[in-house]
């Protein structure tokens, strides 16, 4: 598996690659972990002219805090994000799902901001990271925009960048006080990509009732999808185990997945309800360890 011949060209600013992309057009692409990316121009999937690669551009790595939200760069690898100190302490949530994506080399190399742009129907970020309500900072030609995780994943690899936009920043709010958040996967057995997933964002009250729910799902669609009427049921609610078994009961209400070869449709709804029913649990249990 050979891809089409292409260019390469290594950007030195997040300003040089929108230049580049802009140049270029339809027939250029970022580059930044590859893992997605390189396999597609193998297949023959994607036969990009020109490569911007990212991984040249300083600042575009790391994770921190500003003021009450997490900033993790674009460029900032799963590995990094799950032994980042700040995600452990805020966002246990986004280390269990750092955690199981693909293998240790894709850890090592696949990017946040690329798992992000990508928008694979089988990821694992693009679900928790709804979840945690976290927003997208996009740099255009001039100035910068910023869009909600929630507005963010459009169809099956698609999203609301622009194709002469980079994907510079994922900032997620860090939870009130009371809050757990947590994240868990039923994994194809071959590919590692998500049959079904569920993470969820729970604020408890000091009374023990739910103040607030935010809970996606993956594999049920060509993105994530928020479990509604789940959290709805949730809201201000004794945060029992009934209490979340029949919230979680309520998972795939609004949902339409698509069987396959793996996977019927009504295996992947009921495989969803067990999911949320854990992943709230787990929420739980860390919001009152918190
Ligand atoms: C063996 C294997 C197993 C995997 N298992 C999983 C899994 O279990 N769960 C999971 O979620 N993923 C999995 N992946 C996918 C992996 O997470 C990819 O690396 C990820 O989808 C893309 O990240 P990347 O950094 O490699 O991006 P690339 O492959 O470099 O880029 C992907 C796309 O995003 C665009 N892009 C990249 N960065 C930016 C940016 N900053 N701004 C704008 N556009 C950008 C590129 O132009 C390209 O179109 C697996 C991959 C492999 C090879």
């Amino acid at each position: 598996m050979f891809p089409a011949s292409f260019g390469y060209v290594a950007a030195h600013s997040v300003e040089e690659a929108v230049q580049l992309l802009t140049k270029h057009g339809e027939d250029a692409k970022l580059l930044a972990g590859g893992h997605s990316l390189i396999p597609a121009m193998k297949l023959r999937l994607a036969s990009p002219r020109t490569l911007i690669d990212l991984a040249t551009v300083p600042g575009l790595r790391g994770v921190r805090m500003d003021g009450n939200t997490l900033a993790i760069g674009a460029l900032t690898v799963y590995a990094d994000v799950a032994s980042s100190e700040l995600v452990q302490k805020h966002l246990p949530g986004l280390v269990d799902a750092a955690s199981v994506i693909g293998d240790v080399q894709v850890r090592n190399r696949g990017t946040i901001g690329g798992s992000i742009a990508h928008a694979d129907p089988g990821a694992d970020f693009p679900v928790i990271l709804t979840a945690l309500n976290a927003s997208f900072v996009l740099q255009p030609r001039s100035g910068s925009r910023t869009v909600a995780a929630d507005d963010f994943f459009i169809d099956f690899y698609t999203t609301a960048m622009a194709a002469n936009e980079v994907l510079t920043e994922i900032r997620v709010p860090l939870p009130m006080a009371g809050s757990g958040t947590a994240y868990v996967k039923l994994p194809h057995p071959a590919s590692g990509y998500v049959v079904v997933s569920a993470g969820a964002l729970i604020t408890r009250q000091p009374s023990g009732s739910c103040a607030l729910a935010r809970v996606a799902l993956g594999g049920l669609g060509s993105g994530p999808v928020r479990a509604v009427a789940t959290e709805t049921e949730l809201q201000g609610k004794p945060l029992t185990p009934e209490v979340i078994a029949a919230a979680a009961a309520r998972a795939a209400e609004e949902t339409d997945p698509e069987g396959d070869t793996y996977a019927s449709a009504e295996y992947k709804r009921h495989v969803a309800i067990v999911y949320t029913r854990r992943a709230i649990e787990a929420a739980v249990q860390r919001a009152s360890a918190s």
